[in-house]
């Protein structure tokens, strides 16, 4: 069945309103947008669209509750216990946060559990480190002692992605209140419903009112996320998105010297040797670029793979993508749901037009027979992909990966190298020197040798090149939303 009613989660909201100051409200000027269902591509609700005006208004509550000092000034242990309160009440609701979270974009509801799991660990984590948090002291014996005074920094703006939203939105605001700021997330337009959750679960667990303030709608000019990155009274900006929204905001925040961190976009290699268990490799790839839709910022999407192995390697790893299982988001058995909005699938569907013009087309590459509407896309392989082939270098963002041969380790890394991402890397060999040796050289923010795309929460999560700027993760966040105020004594 494909029909919305059939498959509408429990507890939709009538609207998706802004939350300021502890209330839900509309925009000032009442405007609202379409949010689309991807199966079938109808408006199933409508969601206040910021604008500059409601910005305002979300950050002066924000600032008066920071200046009053109620959550700022809490000691770490009163603010890990609202955090882990937090966690235990998203723990607790989430079967509900995954489907509305898998209605809304199209991620498979399996997957979409995982990621409602992560959130609440993202809360847990931050409610932990905040209370082992230490600052450090140095003494010159006999004469001076010096110590560093962290402190939160005051409002901060979070700008979110729509693909996996709600978990990513955890991993800004946990840290971000965990410090002790207060925040106005702007989520992304196209899947604005699992963040109206986040109201109810803070109010339930504790955290004052005005602390987390959110803003629906756009980001350009005149609507909501550009206000924000412009607001004198908002120093700190955390943008996850593309790289080319990441260059705006870049340049929007420069004239107030705002503290930046940018998770951007990503195109991130597999490379595959010889001597690597291909089985495992190849099960591993086939995850890393077709769960969560290929919708995610580290997906493998361009494998490298030795040639000796390589013929192999393509027949297999194309019998196995056309396995895949492409169905409706809410099934239990769906591995590919719907792609997240019509505007994203028209972009990947392209990709798969150009790709059939720049190499060989071993698997998928169209709409599976089965579902003739809404944004479904058959798992895709291209292989024999050439380095300056469109679809080697840029993010397609979707189910489609190209495969291309390599001989030698340095062109190998070299392969690796050439795009103008950096985010993350994969590496598939026995020769644990040769694997070291390429994560030293491999120009990517994280590497995986011979595992899966799993972090540790305490690991940096950054990206060089084109891919970010800055590092979030573990003590990184903690270190983005506090000043470290050195304070010196005479002895
Ligand atoms: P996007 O850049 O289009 O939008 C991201 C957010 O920025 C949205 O909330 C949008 O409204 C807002 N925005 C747009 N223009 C703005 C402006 N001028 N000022 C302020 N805000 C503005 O990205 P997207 O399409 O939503 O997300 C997909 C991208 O995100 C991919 O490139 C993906 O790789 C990347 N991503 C990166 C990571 C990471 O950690 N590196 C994680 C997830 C996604």
């Amino acid at each position: 069945m494909t029909d919305i009613a059939s498959r509408k989660p429990e507890g939709l909201p009538d609207v998706i309103r802004h939350y300021i100051d502890g209330e839900f409200v509309d925009s000032i000027d009442g405007d609202t947008f379409d949010v689309l269902d991807p199966v079938t591509n109808q408006p199933y609700i409508q969601a206040a669209s910021g604008k500059p005006a409601d910005i305002d208004r979300a950050v002066a509550a924000a600032k008066a509750a920071f200046v009053s000092g109620e959550w700022s000034q809490a000691l770490p242990r009163q603010r890990s216990r609202v955090l882990h309160k937090i966690a235990d009440i998203m723990e607790t609701r989430g079967d509900q946060l995954a489907a509305m979270e898998c209605f809304d974009t199209g991620l498979p509801i399996k997957q979409a559990k995982g990621q409602a799991a992560r959130a609440a660990e993202n809360f847990r984590f931050f409610a932990d480190l905040i209370v082992a948090q230490h600052d450090d002291a140095f003494k010159v014996p006999g004469r001076q002692a010096n110590y560093v005074n962290r402190k939160p920094i005051g409002v901060a703006g979070l700008i979110t992605p729509w693909n996996t939203p709600f978990m990513l939105e955890s991993w800004k605001l946990a840290p971000a209140i965990a410090t002790g700021n207060s925040v106005v997330l702007k989520p992304a337009e196209f899947t604005p419903l699992s963040a109206s959750l986040w109201a109810g679960i803070f109010e339930e667990a504790g955290l004052p009112k005005g602390v987390f303030n959110m803003v629906h709608g756009f980001g350009e000019e005149g609507y909501a996320g550009d206000p924000l990155v412009k607001h004198p009274d908002v120093p700190l900006i955390s943008f996850t998105g593309e790289s080319r929204t990441g260059q705006i905001i870049f340049a929007n925040a420069a004239p107030h010297l705002k503290g930046l961190s940018m998770e951007l976009g990503g195109k991130s290699p597999a490379v595959v040797f010889e001597d690597a268990d291909l089985e495992t490799a190849i099960d591993a790839t086939i995850f890393g670029v077709f769960s969560l839709n290929g919708e995610r910022c580290t997906a493998g999407s361009r494998i490298l793979v030795q040639r000796s192995v390589y013929d192999e390697f393509v027949e297999r790893y194309a019998a196995q993508a056309k396995n895949v299982k492409v169905g409706l988001p809410n099934d239990e058995t769906t591995e590919v749901g719907a792609i997240v909005h019509p505007e994203h699938y028209e972009k990947v569907m392209s990709y798969v037009e150009i790709g059939t013009s720049e190499a060989r087309l071993v698997a998928g590459g169209g709409r599976p027979e089965e579902f003739p509407e809404g944004n479904f896309v058959q798992p895709t392989v291209f292989a024999d992909v050439k380095p300056d082939a469109r679809i080697f270098q840029e993010e397609i963002f979707g189910p489609v990966v190209a495969i291309t041969p390599f001989d030698t380790e340095e062109e190998a890394l070299e392969l690796a190298n050439n795009t103008k991402y950096g985010l993350a890397a994969y590496i598939w060999t026995n020769d644990l020197k040769r694997a070291h040796n390429i994560a030293q050289n491999v120009e990517a923010g994280m590497v995986w040798l011979n595992s899966n795309n799993v972090r540790d929460l305490r690991t940096p999560f950054g990206g060089v090149k084109a891919s970010g700027l800055g590092h979030e993760g573990g003590y990184r966040s903690i270190d983005f939303y506090t000043d470290q105020q050195a304070v010196h004594i005479n002895l």
